[in-house]
């Protein structure tokens, strides 16, 4: 997610409304009594107690001398590679995060089966422009979508509107024996994760109304250049027997010029995909550092196992879950053992719909009273920028001073944005700091869910970087004198999320639990409704 799988498409709509980003940092609402007055400068040894203090130099020196996180990647993208939820490859790499964390020596290491609902595999995907011009066109299917007759479809392409998908789906009957092209004319007529939702619902009608296939990405967004397709799922959980099609920016905008210029459009498409006829098992991946004192309380630390398969999967996130691994590795060797558990989770399924860390949630149900939140790393490849503590603004004041301490490494900023891109979301719906290691990633725009995912795209000295920061906010968190966060009432975790205008996107993927809960709060989010957010 982010980006969603939204995770994912997020990146793409972020990047599409940059302009409009708006992250949300607010001001802290009570006095923390652990905020110091002092400049940062002169703050961090008041931040810690010295122990603690004094075991994250040791981290960060492990962390950022020592660390073999570039080393894991290397063995995760050369010998495994892509490794979609439940294929083969996905269990290979279940069985390599097992090994490693073995080897690393962490305690209790072991799987946790889960079902996917269903199972996917990629076949071939071809597409021939034949008017006005004869050409190739390049593409890739979009995750757990169909196929077209077995020799490929012939038809006129029409073009919709994906700023105005109510309109569009008034009068499916014109899709029938067409290829559609996803096309953004004029202004977004509701919030873009909305429309993500809805593009879902048009997949359907239009795949019941007899299309052939449509050209368009995750929430029918155009490519990012150049001359990339990106892959990804359509909704969460959901698959669709309709072929959709990621269509290069460059194809697709000579596509878009004919449509200006009047001229018709026939295309030639042939897509083989394959459903498992049922659900299918995959599993996270477990190890732990046990806490000295309070060895029932527990900090997730997390990234996603899987990847789509266009390529090795490096930075979505191959580059996460080797933080995860090296940030393990740094706290062990510093010899150092915090006062809660620090619980490693290498979670799978997350770009089919956070399904892992859902299933996780549910499995611990009766231990998610003792958590503390999880930490997830899920931006791609640039540098940790801010923390995201998952709609706690409780939180913030006292992980603001921590965050100051850690300058010299690098400035990062906090807030308390609850992030539904990654597998922190069900962390938050359970009233728990999801916190999300929000990355400078400019890059990733290109690098998303496409051909360009190498181990090319990561550059060792900030992967060191982003796990001793991932190791060093693990250790500060588990280790506090005082237990960093209890589960909020659910009461007000759905005001928190009303607020943060996440009801109606999580409405619309039935990820909403709360009922009316928090709807007599103020419910800022209905006034959303009409501009792109692209908090998510
Ligand atoms: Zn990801």
């Amino acid at each position: 997610m982010r980006r969603i799988a939204v995770m994912t498409v997020a990146l793409q709509i972020a990047l599409l409304f940059s302009a409009a980003r708006a992250v949300p940092n607010k001001a802290p609402k009570e006095a923390p009594k652990e905020t110091p007055k002092e400049t940062p400068k002169e703050t961090p040894k008041e931040t810690n107690d010295e122990s603690t203090r004094s075991a994250l130099v040791k981290i960060a020196g492990e962390g950022l001398l020592e660390s073999h996180s570039f080393e894991y990647l290397t063995q995760l993208s050369d010998d495994i590679g892509a490794r979609v939820t439940a294929s083969p490859q996905n269990q290979k790499a279940v069985e390599w995060g097992l090994a490693k964390m073995r080897a690393i020596g962490l305690e209790n290491v072991h799987p946790e089966k889960f079902q996917l609902w269903r199972g996917w595999t990629r076949g071939t995907a071809e597409a021939d422009l034949l008017d006005p011009v004869h050409r190739h066109l390049r593409v890739d299917a979009m995750g757990w979508t169909g196929s077209t007759a077995p020799a490929g479809s012939e038809g006129e392409v029409v073009t919709a509107n994906v700023f105005n998908l109510d309109e569009e789906m008034k009068n499916p009957q014109r899709f029938s024996g067409k290829v559609i092209l996803m096309v953004t004319e004029g202004e977004p007529k509701k919030d873009v994760m909305l429309i993500f939702a809805q593009f879902g619902d048009f997949v359907k009608l239009a795949g019941k109304s007899g299309a052939i296939a449509i050209f368009g990405g995750q929430g029918g967004f155009k490519s990012e250049g150049m001359n990339l397709t990106h892959t990804g799922i359509l909704g969460f959980d959901t698959d669709f027997p309709l072929p959709v099609l990621s269509l290069t920016e460059e194809d697709q905008s000579q596509l878009e010029r004919f449509v200006a210029a009047g001229k018709k459009i026939r295309v030639r498409v042939n897509v083989q995909n394959t459903f498992s006829i049922g659900p299918v098992d995959t599993a996270n991946v477990v190890g732990e550092i046990r806490g000295r004192e309070h060895p029932d309380e527990i900090l997730v630390v997390g990234a996603h196992l899987d990847s789509w398969d266009l390529s090795e999967g490096a930075t979505d996130n191959g580059m996460g879950t080797v933080c995860v691994l090296g940030a393990a590795e740094a706290i062990l060797r510093s010899g150092q053992r915090p006062r809660r558990t620090i619980r490693f989770v290498l979670f799978n399924g997350e770009e089919e719909g956070l399904d892992g860390s859902y299933a996780y949630v549910k499995q611990h149900q009766a231990e998610m009273a003792n958590h503390l939140g999880d930490l997830v790393l899920d931006e791609g490849q640039g540098p940790v920028k801010e923390f995201e503590l998952g709609g706690r603004d409780d939180l913030v004041p006292a992980f603001q001073t921590f965050a100051d301490s850690l300058s010299n490494i690098r400035a990062v900023k906090v807030n308390d944005k609850a992030s539904f891109d990654t597998d922190t979301g069900p962390f938050i719906s359970a009233g728990l700091p999801g916190i999300n290691m929000n990355q400078d990633s400019p890059d990733y725009r290109y690098t998303h869910h496409s051909a360009a995912d190498a181990l090319e795209a990561v550059k060792p000295d900030i992967l060191a970087q982003d796990t001793t920061l991932m190791a060093m906010t693990a250790y500060w968190i588990a280790d506090r004198p005082e237990r960093f966060a209890k589960p909020w009432p659910a009461k007000k975790t759905a005001a928190m999320l009303r607020q943060q205008h996440q009801y109606e996107f999580l409405k619309a993927f039935g990820l909403w639990p709360f009922g009316d809960l928090g709807a007599d709060s103020k419910d800022q989010s209905r006034n959303a409704n009409n501009q792109p957010n692209t908090d998510n």
